[in-house]
């Protein structure tokens, strides 16, 4: 799909839900992906991308800001602490912050650089042993705690279970959002990003119906 197809299905999806469409920020993920097709993207004039690697996108973005200038990259994967000094760096947002030594790293290293990137706190919705995030339990003392870090958490994330209905999971994350305050919700893929956004979506992550299928990863 073009990028403007896709804008006039994020367009679509929040007219229906009553919605204005500069509430929603459409992050185009571009992990493992040909650079041409990147490029491609870019020369439409699109500006905001997803990464879920560090080292991928350290190794892509200095030139590409080098040629196209400011372009805002979140990261949307995960991140071990001994990675977030570089993250913080490249990043203009963290979506995968989901345990206390990684929210102490990045508050020391906020300190040192004087700077921040925004901060989405990752939510396991599923409770899924093998996947990253809080459990939706634990959410509200997380979200205290980086917040008494002085860290700028401007929402939630999650990535549904695969096998299950997308939507209960959103709403969920919006539950939860909600009830800490927060603004921000990270939620929809490529499959499900109109119903993310009926559920309150601020940020759509949408890797393949932008830039065809993945050729690995
Ligand atoms: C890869 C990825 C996406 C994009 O997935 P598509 O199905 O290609 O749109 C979104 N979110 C996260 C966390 C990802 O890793």
């Amino acid at each position: 799909m073009s990028l403007s197809e896709i804008s006039a299905k994020i367009e679509a999806a929040c007219a229906k839900a009553g919605r204005d469409p500069d509430s929603v920020k459409l992050i185009a993920v571009s992990k493992v992906q040909p650079l041409d097709r990147v490029t491609a993207v870019l020369d439409a004039g699109h500006r905001l991308f997803g990464e879920n690697r560090v080292q991928e996108a350290d190794g892509k973005w200095p030139d590409l800001r080098d040629q196209y200038g400011a372009v805002d990259v979140h990261l949307i994967g995960p991140l071990q602490s001994n990675k977030a000094r570089q993250a913080m760096q490249l990043f203009q947002a963290i979506h995968s912050v989901d345990r206390p030594k990684l929210a102490n790293s990045i508050a020391r290293l906020a300190q040192e650089l004087g700077t921040c990137p925004d901060i989405f706190v990752q939510i396991n919705t599923g409770e899924e042993p093998q996947k990253a995030g809080v459990l939706p339990t634990e959410a509200d003392a997380f979200v205290a705690a980086c917040r008494a870090l002085d860290l700028p958490v401007q929402g939630l994330m999650c990535i549904p279970p695969v096998e299950e209905e997308p939507s209960l999971h959103f709403a969920l994350l919006a539950k939860i959002a909600a009830r800490n305050g927060l603004a921000g919700l990270s939620m929809g893929m490529s499959g499900d990003f109109e119903s993310a956004i009926a559920l309150g979506a601020t940020h759509i992550r949408v890797g393949s119906a932008i830039f065809g299928a993945r050729v690995k990863g």
